[in-house]
């Protein structure tokens, strides 16, 4: 299978922007895992800006552009810095691919990484994929990585994608604020009644909520591909997944793709 895991800041960083190793190195050992099992592993990584942050050492998620770009210029390279290190320990080669909308909407530029991204697979390489938001303006971004996630795995035709973010799956009102909220676990057809299931929730740290999640949905069911919503609380669940268990919300391609 082809699958594309994107991981949301929350996942990576403590709400100060500093690693949270314990759930960084899981995310690696069980994504190599997938790889060593078979699979063409792609990594959507988020964290360069909340990263940037703790590295910094600034208070909190800059609101000025130039503060963003320059926390995560620095944020960037720690991110691969950890990652490097820690799939090396897995025997896993990573490589850095650096993104924005316009190279979706180019043809040239989408035919090039898209190029790029098949022969580094071939390669056996983990490509981990972000947003290039040093240069990321408002007119040529994506905006958010669930987004960017979705679309990768409508270019590289993935079977799956995953999205382990701070909520376990789409619930049928914010778990955080209604009791009675329950989780959804399949969903046949993003219906407007489901679209308005997303509330506006983020991380303080992070950027998308429960609407990027399933505009994502929107782009990778219609390409094809199947997508799951996890709790990236404990990377592990990544071999539920791959075991066919039922883990999160699960959107089911459309057929006719
Ligand atoms: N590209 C941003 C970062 O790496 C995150 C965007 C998102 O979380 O959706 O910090």
């Amino acid at each position: 299978m082809k699958i594309v895991v994107k991981v949301g800041t929350s996942t990576l960083a403590h709400a100060n922007g500093k690693v949270h190793m314990r759930r960084t190195s899981a995310l690696c050992r069980a994504l190599s895992d997938l790889k060593n099992s078979g699979h063409d592993v792609i990594l959507v990584s988020s964290g360069a800006i909340g990263m940037g942050v703790g590295k910094l050492g600034l208070t909190e998620k800059p609101t000025d552009i130039p503060t963003k770009q320059a926390a995560a210029a620095v944020g960037q390279c720690e991110l691969m810095y950890v990652y490097d290190r820690l799939f090396s320990e897995c025997g896993v080669t990573v490589a850095q691919i650096l993104l924005t909308g316009s190279d979706f909407s180019h043809e040239d530029r989408h035919q090039n990484f898209s190029n790029t991204l098949s022969r580094l697979l071939e390669l056996n390489v983990l490509p981990v994929i972000n947003e290039n938001d040093t240069i990321a303006t408002e007119e040529i971004k994506v905006g958010d990585n669930d987004t960017l996630s979705a679309l990768v795995a409508e270019s590289v035709k993935a079977d799956l994608l995953v999205i382990l973010s701070d909520i376990n799956g789409l619930y049928t009102a914010d778990p955080r604020k209604d009791e009675g909220a329950t989780l959804i676990p399949c969903v046949y057809e993003i219906t407007p009644e489901i679209l308005a299931l997303a509330g506006a929730a983020g991380s303080s740290l992070g950027t998308g909520g429960m609407q990027t999640k399933l505009h994502a949905a929107q782009i990778a069911t219609a390409s094809g591909a199947e997508m799951i919503i996890a709790s990236g609380e404990d990377p592990d669940i990544l071999y539920d997944i791959a075991n066919g268990k039922a883990v999160g919300t699960r959107f089911f391609p459309k057929k006719e793709a």
